[in-house]
C-alpha cells in the first residue's frame, strides 16, 4: 500500500500517518521529520533547509525529491509507505510518479484531510502548548507568523495537487475536523474499500 496524506499544516497528517503506520506495518515518510533531523544533525541539507523551514517557506524541490528518492529505495519501504508532507508541489508530484513508474509501481490512494481553515491556527497553538507541557521543544515554525507563510505555501503550491490526484482518480477526501479516532476510522474504511475492490 502506497498512500499520501494531503492537507494543510495542522490538519493532522503527522498524527494520522504515525498511527496508520503502526496499524498497518507501513513506513511513515515525513519529509518534515527528515528535514528536521538533517537540521539537528547539521548536515549540508540541514544547513540549506533551516532558514526557509523556520520562516514557513518550502524547501527546494531538488532537495526533497532527492531525500524521498533515496528513502523509498530502502528495503523497509518495499511493503508500502505513507507519505506525509510530500509531495507539496506539482513538480514533486510529477517526480514521485516518475520514480514509482520506474519501479513498476504507483500510488494506491491519496487521502485529503479537509479542515476548516479558521481552526488551523488554534490547532497549531494547541500543539505548541501540549509539546511544552510534555517537556518537549516547540517546532521553530509553530508560531502565528510562520503558520501564515506555511498556509500561503499550502494554498499556492500544494492545494493544486488536489486537482492533480482527482484527475488521476486517486483522490479521496475525508473530514479532518472529526476526532482523531474518527479520522482514523475514515482512513481505515477507505483503505478497506480499496483492498476489497
Ligand atoms: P511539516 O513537518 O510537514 O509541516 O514540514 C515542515 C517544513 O519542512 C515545511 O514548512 C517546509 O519548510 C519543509 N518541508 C517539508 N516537506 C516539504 C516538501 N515536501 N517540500 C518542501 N518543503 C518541505
Amino acid at each position: 500500500m502506497k498512500l499520501i496524506l494531503l492537507g494543510p499544516p495542522g490538519a493532522g497528517k503527522g498524527t494520522q500517518a504515525e498511527a496508520l503506520a503502526k496499524r498497518r506495518s507501513l513506513v511513515q515518510l515525513s519529509t518534515g521529520d527528515m528535514l528536521r533531523a538533517a537540521v539537528k544533525a547539521g548536515t549540508e541539507i540541514g544547513r540549506k533547509a533551516e532558514a526557509v523551514m523556520k520562516s514557513g517557506g518550502l524547501v527546494s524541490d531538488d532537495i526533497v525529491i532527492g531525500i524521498i528518492a533515496e528513502r523509498i529505495e530502502q528495503p523497509d519501504c518495499a511493503h508500502g509507505f505513507i507519505l506525509d508532507g510530500f509531495p507539496r508541489t506539482l513538480a514533486q508530484a510529477a517526480a514521485l510518479d516518475k520514480l514509482l513508474t520506474s519501479k513498476g509501481t504507483g500510488l494506491d490512494i491519496v487521502i485529503e484531510l479537509k479542515v476548516d481553515d479558521g481552526a488551523l491556527l488554534s490547532r497549531i497553538e494547541n500543539r505548541a502548548r501540549e509539546t511544552l507541557a510534555a517537556g518537549g521543544t516547540v517546532r521553530a515554525d509553530d508560531n502565528a507568523e510562520a503558520l501564515k507563510t506555511r498556509l500561503w505555501a499550502y494554498y499556492r503550491e500544494t492545494a493544486p495537487l488536489i486537482g492533480y490526484y482527482f484527475a488521476k482518480g486517486k483522490l479521496r477526501t475525508i473530514d479532518g475536523m472529526a476526532a482523531i479516532q474518527d479520522v482514523a476510522r475514515q482512513i481505515d474504511t477507505l483503505i478497506g474499500e480499496l483492498e476489497s475492490a
